[in-house]
């Protein structure tokens, strides 16, 4: 039975990059040797590194004086790195959910936090709009997508300070403005490459301003003066996600990937609020489209294990929702073809006409 892969992350990637991924395991480049057993210095590697920096510098347009970074340790490795290369004396926070919360976290140990607004008294199924950002802050830190809640901020913000942002689960379904922030990351599993490998662009004259040491790995220069490459960086998810930036590339690019996110969205949403079973979760405004989170119908709430039963019966994968919220996720990211949404669709539409007279 044909699977729909619809986890929240590690999450689908395109076909042909899973395919030309394990053809490099076998022989990269005609070799005869493994990816998996190069050095990451041979000549043959390089240009992978280089290839994915000037994609990722293509793609999202970033202007001159940005670096491009693939490191180890994840999203989570950067809530700390961000206060210990940004934080002096004080940064700002908003507080959308999980993620959030643990960059702010983080960063208390470096200096004075202000969340400036949280959405946590409603579980988190709304962005905070009014809210004043402290004029002398070190940065604004943003989650744009809350892959737990189904929430997004899908434009760039205009604030008075240098913006930083957690872009793990929505970047490359968008073009965004690069120039309004002073760093972005994010893991890559979620949209771009198998887990391993984390992508960090950074301004290069914001680092070496504060005042402290930082530990060599953590320090953001170590790593664009060593473009990537000052220990051994994670190879084949790096190789990945070369792939999987070409194949943006060749679909038409972010703007192409946006045009998709919408569509899918529209469909998936429209569903949910037509169906008498189900309900979003997420102030409409602020729907992500790339984690759709919804409910069943406080009425037909005893169906809930059902339909995960039924839709799972189908060939739906990854739909529970969060633990920490129940319900239903379905994860769209940029490799999700119209079509499997269009299947779980089916599935509601079936799964209502045996439950709803
Ligand atoms: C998954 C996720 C993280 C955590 O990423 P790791 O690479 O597992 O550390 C952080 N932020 C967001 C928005 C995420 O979706």
């Amino acid at each position: 039975m044909k699977k729909h892969n619809f986890n929240a992350g590690p999450s689908i990637l395109p076909r042909e990059v899973i395919e030309d991924t394990a053809k490099a395991v076998l022989d990269f480049n005609g070799s005869g040797l493994s990816i998996m057993e190069i050095s990451h210095r041979a000549k043959d590697f390089q240009p992978v590194v280089d290839e994915a920096v000037a994609l990722f510098k293509e793609l999202l347009n970033i202007p001159e004086g940005n670096s491009v970074l693939f490191l180890g340790g994840g999203a989570s490795l950067e809530f700390c790195m961000i206060p210990y290369n940004f934080l002096e004396k004080k940064a700002a926070y908003l507080n959308t959910g999980v993620w959030a919360k643990k960059a702010m976290k983080e960063a208390k140990a470096f200096g004075e936090v202000v969340e400036v607004a949280s959405s946590a008294e409603a579980t988190y199924t709304y962005i905070p709009k009014d809210y004043e950002i402290p004029a002398d802050v070190d940065y604004f830190h943003i989650t744009t997508n809350n892959t737990i809640y189904g929430t997004e901020i899908k434009e760039d913000l205009n604030v008075n300070v240098p913006m930083i942002a957690d872009m793990s689960s929505d970047i490359f379904s968008r073009p965004i403005d690069v120039s309004k922030y002073i760093c972005i990351y994010g893991g890559a599993q979620k949209n771009l490459a198998p887990a391993g490998v984390t992508f960090v662009i950074v301004k290069n004259d914001c680092v070496g301003k504060v005042s402290r040491y930082i530990p060599t790995m953590l320090n953001y220069q170590t790593h664009i003066d060593g473009g990537s490459m000052f220990n051994t960086p994670p190879v084949l998810p790096i190789y990945a996600a070369l792939l999987t930036l070409r194949w943006i590339k060749a679909q038409g690019g972010v703007k192409e990937m946006e045009r998709r996110a919408i569509e899918k969205a529209d469909m998936l949403y429209g569903e949910i609020d037509r169906n008498k079973l189900f309900v979003g979760t997420a102030k409409p405004e602020d729907r992500s489209r790339m984690n759709i989170c919804f409910v069943m119908a406080p009425e037909y709430k005893e169906l809930e294990a059902d339909f995960l039963k039924f839709a799972t019966e189908r060939g739906m994968v990854g739909i529970k929702g969060h633990r920490s919220v129940g319900g239903f996720r379905a994860s769209c990211y940029n490799a999700m073809p119209k079509e499997s949404v269009q299947a779980l669709i089916d599935c509601m539409q079936e799964f209502e006409k045996l439950h709803v007279k």
